[in-house]
């Protein structure tokens, strides 16, 4: 990407417009920061109802691979992104023979796979949990009693904890990898986590990199429930190594776009203040984990997705506020789809509410969002637990 795409009139007289394949929160989160800054907006996503598809300019209606969409995007489009990792790479490289595309396809196919993911990892010097991949009988009979009691995890296709097993024997492990239908697997061993967190990069074509503070994490069921993020949510020696080993893995990988990485925070007696990361993923896009950052700090993690894409200036973000953010499941509405009491959660002080338009609450979906900033820590604490209570979300 060479010069920058500026919002308003493109050469052909038509607005200027930035497409995004997959049409969910983050694609809906994506639209909205591109259109704050005048761009046009088109989304691929076969779902009629997709949460992004309802607020784009345009939707386009399709398969991931349909080659007539993908070609209509690339019509309509001056560059492309993603939101979700498991479009297909092929499509992300049609898309990129004719335009702009980030994050590429080549990145995004190294995050689409736990093994490589894992393998980009250690080539970049940053230490995961002890793991082998299974692909095969001999694979599986090869592996070492050391990673028991552990998590088998398909390569391919996981999200909010699907396609994992806990295992704790070698024959919990062969049912496991049964169970998974003997796809490739990678088996982790179970580390005995004292805290999670993450960081989002992004890095531009010129290969300048930002990053947003590293965010606290608390995961209930395998899905992330509460992010917290304020001076002193981690101690000083785990965010200086997150943001480094974040911007390491991004830099690894010539990335251009947005780049999330998690991580476990684990003891270690030998290491600064007994503690020490041990990486868990990437998404190479927005992170639920980065949501706070749309209230919380002056520029958002979709601002710099728009941002990179477009190839405008990456100024270094600064957090403004304390902020924690409660993800609203399904869980939290009533029987027959009865709405949670959203006035009186938006009768806290610096509540901010995000409800992605999806009709239909189910355990378990990702229905929305809520951020609470505040001038200090005790008040943004005392706000979300307030705001936790009236919602039916546990104390944390
Ligand atoms: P998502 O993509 O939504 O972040 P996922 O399905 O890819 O989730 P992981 O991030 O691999 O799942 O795991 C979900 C959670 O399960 C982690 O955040 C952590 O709480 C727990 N977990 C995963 N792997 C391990 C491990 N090796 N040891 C201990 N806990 C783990
Ligand atoms: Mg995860």
């Amino acid at each position: 990407m060479s010069a920058a795409i500026l919002p308003g009139t493109g050469p052909n007289g038509q607005p200027t417009t930035l497409g995004v394949m997959g049409g969910g929160q983050l694609g809906r989160m994506f639209v909205h920061a591109a259109q704050q800054l005048g761009y046009f907006t088109a989304v691929l996503d076969p779902d009629a109802t997709s949460p992004a598809g309802l607020v784009s300019h345009a939707h386009i209606q399709t398969a991931y691979d349909d080659a007539q969409g993908l070609a209509q995007l690339a019509q309509r489009c001056a560059a492309i992104t993603t939101e979700f990792e498991n479009v297909p790479a092929p499509s992300l490289s049609a898309l990129a023979a004719q335009r702009p595309v980030a994050p590429s396809a080549q990145a995004v196919a190294i995050a689409q796979d736990r093994a490589e993911e894992k393998a980009h990892f250690v080539r970049c010097g940053v230490p995961c949990a002890p793991y082998a991949v299974i692909a095969s009988d001999a694979h599986l009979a090869a592996v070492p009693d050391a990673l028991l009691p552990g998590i088998l995890k398909t390569t391919r296709l996981g999200y909010d904890g699907k396609g994992q097993i806990r295992v704790a024997t070698r024959a919990e492990l062969a049912a496991g990898w049964a169970e998974l239908k003997g796809v490739p697997c990678v088996l982790e061993q179970r580390l005995q986590l004292l805290d999670e967190c993450s960081v989002v990069v992004a890095r531009g074509a010129d290969g300048t990199v930002v990053n947003l503070p590293p965010q606290r994490n608390l995961h209930r069921d395998g899905i992330l429930a509460v992010t917290e993020v304020f001076e002193g949510n981690l101690p000083p020696a785990l965010v200086e190594s997150a943001v480094s080993a974040a911007k390491s893995i991004a830099n690894g990988l010539q990335y251009v776009g947005v780049l999330c990485v998690e991580f476990f925070v684990v003891a270690d007696a030998n290491a600064d203040g007994g503690t020490r990361l041990v990486v868990n993923e990437m998404a190479p896009r927005p992170h639920n984990s980065g949501h706070y950052s749309i209230e919380a700090c002056d520029v958002s993690q979709f601002d710099l997705q728009v941002r990179t894409l477009a190839g405008l200036p990456l100024p270094q973000p600064r957090q403004h506020s304390p902020a924690i953010m409660l993800n609203l499941l399904g869980d939290i509405w009533g029987p027959c789809g009865a709405n949670p009491p959203w006035d009186a959660v938006l009768a806290l002080p610096g509540a901010h509410l995000h409800l992605y338009g999806k009709l239909e609450a189910r355990p378990g979906r990702k229905m929305g969002h809520l951020t609470l900033t505040a001038a200090t820590v005790a008040e943004v604490r005392a706000n979300a637990l307030a705001a936790a209570a009236l919602l039916g979300i546990a104390p944390f």
